[in-house]
């Protein structure tokens, strides 16, 4: 039996980026509305659990002092500093009033989440709004102010456990590759878009960590129309033999919906069948699991995908007919995607191409480190 944990409150959606800014906070809205409409708190194996602020000494296990008082103050709206000397400004990054409350929030819940099952109250444990994995110790990046990931896998080593991150946002995760480049207790996994094209325009098979972690930081890039078939192959070749290698005490992931065939903000073409499939396999693969959200910006996607995602956590499996209470407000669908995208077969082949030559030079170059 496994018992599983939702960390989520409607503190989480008060604030925002804005109107015009992709990350809707309606988004974790509506994941928590449809997990409560199916019921998925229900019973004694499964619990939703509220979340607390992460506190100033646990974001400087990460963060800098400066940007910490960088972000409080910008958060007051107070002019003393400058916002983009921390990469903060219109666009990916806005100031906005609360920035700091909401971003620690949701660091305070990934702790929650981690806490959760490193004292065994739950084996695996979801933190809707977490997953920023781009955020720097000294600035913001790609919509993440505080790298709720980073500082969590900082808690997990002070435990002495050895951390294996297996990212499959659609972009590459590189402020969690960076946080632990040169760390052999920490193999970070990153699966996505090449950054050929797309932010944040890194992720190479060749970029494999350095010092002691020299062969710790692997990266599987994959070019745009890449569909369930040739995502789940891809995934399968990399994910469970180093899983299996690395023999992690604890697996944290990032579960990104970007990849959805029907995302505005980049060009993968999976459906909920493919990215349910991977979550399945991380779910067997780790001894315990923390789950954190990520990106995933189609408001009409991402709930149902994390419904899906808590379903396999929870071994429930949810109906495909939407909640009433749901439909009401949101309108009618099926939780599961009932079309595929149609790709013209010249794309799907250079996209069967590129995941089969990145993940050669990728076996090639884990080989020649290891030997
Ligand atoms: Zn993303």
């Amino acid at each position: 039996m496994t018992r599983t944990a939702v960390i989520c409150s409607e503190e989480l959606w008060q604030r925002g980026h804005g109107e015009s800014h992709p990350l809707k906070p309606e988004r974790l809205q509506r994941a928590y509305e449809l997990l409560t409409a199916y019921g998925a708190f229900d019973g004694e194996q499964s619990r939703l659990m509220p979340l607390r602020l992460a506190t100033t000494d646990e974001l400087l296990l990460f963060h800098t002092k400066e940007y910490l008082n960088a972000v409080r103050s910008l958060s007051r709206g107070e002019r003393e500093c400058t916002p983009s000397r921390y990469n903060f400004g219109p666009g990916d990054n806005p100031v906005f009033e609360g920035m700091y409350e909401t971003a620690a929030l949701k660091v305070g819940a990934a702790l929650v989440a981690a806490e959760s099952v490193t004292t065994g109250k739950v084996d695996v444990a979801f933190s809707l709004a977490g997953g920023m994995h781009h955020a720097r110790p000294h600035y913001a990046s790609g919509f993440c102010i505080f790298n709720d990931i980073a500082v969590i896998i900082h808690t997990l080593l002070r435990q002495g456990l050895k951390v294996a991150y297996v990212d499959i946002d659609v972009h590459h995760g590189d402020g969690v590759q960076e946080a632990f480049y040169d760390n052999d207790r920490v193999l970070t996994i990153s699966i996505h878009e090449s950054g050929y094209f797309i932010f944040p325009g890194t992720g190479f098979v060749t970029e494999t960590g350095e010092g002691v972690g020299q062969g710790f930081a692997v990266n599987l890039p994959l070019a745009p129309y890449t569909d369930d078939e040739v995502y789940v192959w891809a995934f399968e070749q990399v994910v469970p033999p180093l899983l299996k290698w690395f023999e992690p005490d604890i697996v944290v992931s990032q579960l990104g919906i970007d990849t959805h065939y029907l995302d505005p903000l980049a060009h993968l073409a999976l459906t909920t069948e493919g990215y349910t499939e991977v979550v399945r396999t991380i779910k067997e693969l780790a001894p315990r699991w923390i789950a954190l959200g990520g990106g995933g910006y189609e408001v009409g996607v991402m709930p149902r995908a994390w419904t899906l995602a808590y379903g396999i956590m929870s071994n429930r499996e949810f109906p495909d007919e939407l909640p009433f209470a749901y439909t009401e407000k949101y309108g009618p669908g099926t939780l599961r995607d009932q079309r595929k995208p149609h790709l013209d077969a010249r794309s799907k082949d250079v996209a069967r191409r590129h995941a089969s030559l990145a993940i050669s030079e990728l076996k090639e170059k884990i080989a020649g480190l290891r030997a």
